[in-house]
């Protein structure tokens, strides 16, 4: 397993040759069958990762939540969503609210998310490694390797089942 700490520098050294990588799969991979690797890879890695040990995405990634998700979150927690939404959010172009600094606030010390059981969608979806349509996202793919540690195991093991050459 990776250790959580080094994952950042470890794909910054990787970075050149996952762009490679990147121009390589669009020449070499179906679509559909790069998503059958992704998803399959997505299950194995997240059985071995327990991201309870990890919430890296958490305290990296900007949350960002429909009014609707949070306002179950307030109702959930019992916070003044007008005090919340002027001391600690932004709104987005696209009508999300996102906190301002990176890392979430309903993630306790322990790391503990406060709100699982109504998790907005970007957590429920990240890191989106079994999504449809990988081979068109793989900038994505390729960025969240510094952030999660599933990504960055997936990358190197779809290097490997498609013959890349370092
Ligand atoms: S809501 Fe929970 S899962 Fe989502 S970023 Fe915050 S702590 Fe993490
Ligand atoms: S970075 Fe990846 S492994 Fe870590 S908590 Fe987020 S989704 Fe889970």
């Amino acid at each position: 397993m990776i250790n959580i700490d080094e994952l950042a520098i470890m794909a910054n050294r990787k970075e050149d040759e996952n762009l490679r990588f990147r121009s390589y799969l669009k020449g070499h991979a179906d679509p559909d069958i790069l998503d059958r690797h992704f998803k399959e890879l997505h299950e194995k890695y997240f059985k071995i990762y327990n991201c309870k040990d990890c919430r890296n995405c958490c305290k990296k990634l900007n949350t960002s939540m429909t009014e609707e998700e949070l306002d179950t979150i307030c109702n959930k927690l019992n916070l003044d969503k007008e005090e919340l939404i002027s001391n600690e959010l932004d709104i987005n172009t696209s009508g999300k609210y996102s906190f301002k600094c990176n890392r979430c606030k309903f993630l306790d010390d322990d790391n503990n998310c406060l709100v699982n059981s109504c998790l907005p969608e970007s957590c429920r979806d990240y890191p989106y490694t079994n999504k449809s349509e990988r081979l068109f996202s793989l900038y994505g793919v390729i960025d969240n390797a510094s952030i999660c540690p599933v990504v960055y195991e997936i990358l190197e093991e779809l290097k490997k089942i498609y013959h890349f050459k370092r």
